[in-house]
Parts: C-alpha cells; sequence; structure tokens
C-alpha cells in the first residue's frame, strides 16, 4: 500500500477548505470509501489534472464535489501528493462520517418515530373501524314480519281519532312477530286500543312496541333476540283487521316514525 508522511501545508489547507464548507445540512450524503477515492485519483492522475480547475474553485455544495477534489489534488502531483490527498480525504470522510452519522441516526429516529406513529394511528383507526362495526352490527334491525307489506304511514289520518303514531305491517291472524332488535320485554299486556301489546326496551332506551297482537311469546323481563318470535299478529284493540303495528319511542318519550328509525339501522 502506500505510505508516506503529507506534507503538512497540503493537509492544513484541505482542512481550511473543508471548514469553509462545513455548513452542510444534515441531509448530505456520505462521500464514497477512500478505496472508491483512490480509483478515481488513480483515474484523475492518468488523464492528467483535468480535474484542477476545480481545486482552484471549490466545487458548489454536491455529492461530488469531495471526489473531484480529491481527484484534482492528485491532478500532475506528484506520488506523494497523492497519499497525502488520500489521507486528507480519509480524515474529511471520518468527519464527515461522523456528521453523517448524527444526522442519519436524527434522521432514522424521527423516521422510526413517524413509522410508530403511524402504525399506531391505523391500529386506532382499525379499532375503531371494528368497534363502530360491531356497533352497526348490534344496531341493525330486523322487519318483523316478511314479506313487507306496509298498509299504514306515521302521521297519517285514518280511522284513528289522531294522526297514526306508528306503522302498520300487514299480516294474518297467527303470522309470527320477530324481534326487530335485541333488548328487553318491559311490558306484556292488553293496553286499549292497541290491543295485546309488547314493549320492548333496547340497549339505548328505545322502546319498541308491537301491537293487535292474537298471542304474547314472551313476558316481562324476559331477554330478547333480534329475530326472535316474540308474538302472533292479531286483530286485538282498535283495528279493521289484523295486522302488526309498531311504534318507537326513543328513550320512551314519544314516537317517531318507525320507518325513518328503521331506515337508520339498515331497513328499507
Ligand atoms: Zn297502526
Amino acid at each position: 500500500m502506500l505510505r508516506a508522511e503529507p506534507p503538512a501545508t497540503a493537509g492544513k489547507r484541505r482542512a481550511t477548505k473543508h471548514g469553509s464548507g462545513s455548513g452542510r445540512g444534515p441531509l448530505v450524503k456520505r462521500l464514497p470509501s477512500a478505496p472508491v477515492l483512490l480509483g478515481i485519483a488513480a483515474l484523475a492522475v492518468s488523464i492528467g489534472g483535468v480535474l484542477t480547475v476545480n481545486d482552484v474553485a471549490p466545487a458548489a455544495d454536491s455529492d461530488h464535489s469531495g471526489i473531484t477534489r480529491a481527484a484534482s489534488a492528485l491532478g500532475g502531483a506528484s506520488g506523494q501528493g497523492t497519499v497525502s490527498a488520500r489521507k486528507d480525504t480519509v480524515t474529511r470522510d471520518s468527519q464527515r462520517d461522523a456528521q453523517s452519522d448524527a444526522a442519519g441516526q436524527q434522521l432514522k429516529d424521527a423516521a422510526e418515530g413517524l413509522a410508530a406513529e403511524h402504525a399506531s394511528a391505523i391500529k386506532k383507526l382499525a379499532g375503531k373501524a371494528e368497534g363502530y362495526s360491531k356497533v352497526l352490527a348490534q344496531d341493525l334491525w330486523e322487519y318483523p314480519l316478511e314479506p313487507v307489506i306496509l298498509t299504514a304511514r306515521f302521521g297519517q289520518y285514518g280511522l284513528w281519532s289522531s294522526y297514526h303514531t306508528g306503522l302498520d305491517f300487514n299480516g294474518n291472524t297467527g303470522d309470527q312477530i320477530h324481534a326487530i332488535a335485541n333488548g328487553e320485554v318491559i311490558s306484556a299486556s292488553y293496553d286499549g286500543s292497541y290491543g295485546n301489546k309488547t314493549v320492548v326496551r333496547l340497549e339505548d332506551g328505545t322502546e319498541l312496541w308491537y301491537c293487535h297482537q292474537s298471542a304474547f311469546m314472551v313476558s316481562v323481563g324476559d331477554r330478547v333476540t333480534r329475530g326472535e318470535v316474540i308474538g302472533l299478529v292479531g286483530a286485538t284493540g282498535h283495528v279493521t283487521g289484523s295486522h302488526l303495528h309498531v311504534e318507537v319511542h326513543p328513550g320512551g318519550g314519544d314516537p317517531v316514525d318507525p320507518y325513518t328509525a328503521m331506515q337508520q339501522h339498515g331497513l328499507f
């Protein structure tokens, strides 16, 4: 290998130049390793100092400046010069490397931090989506009777003394009535014009009324599952024919349009 003591001047000159160019940002790439530079230097020597111009005017901040300077220092110089340039370059490299390593580590840390943050955000979103789909699945309602034939809508005026407070599903006496949603039976008894009425309270406090039944299939306190048969269609109470009258009372309060409520829970 090449081995010689570099002239002090050459080293100083290089060091000074390096100092003036030390304002590089953290994104500077690493310079090629010393063996690569040696190869380039050898090439520069062989083509006879063509690159020396770069020695006079320091190159702009580019990734190639280190290479061209190293090469130019060798152009037309003696063997000793070659070695000195190499050593100098190595020194520059190690300084750069230290700087670059620190910057690289910072970038790495930042990138890892971002990646972790990203992964965490995605995980949260996935969790939310999963939770939401669970809520939706729980909240999905089912038709109490099928096929669905609506015979009277909410708010209509007809044989009722006031406007219709529910939604009527056509059905024959004895047809099975299915629970629209999960809940607890809080009432199952005859109630005047409503006839045999079952009230199921859902988890969110909404009360669903099933009216005019010919038979009850559940009792107060029972937990019912969506789709479960809770009674049979009838014509009890104030009716002109067999059908199921359904009412929806959010929070147990005033009735709202069951059609809209059902739409909000995936029906119609
Ligand atoms: Zn009705």
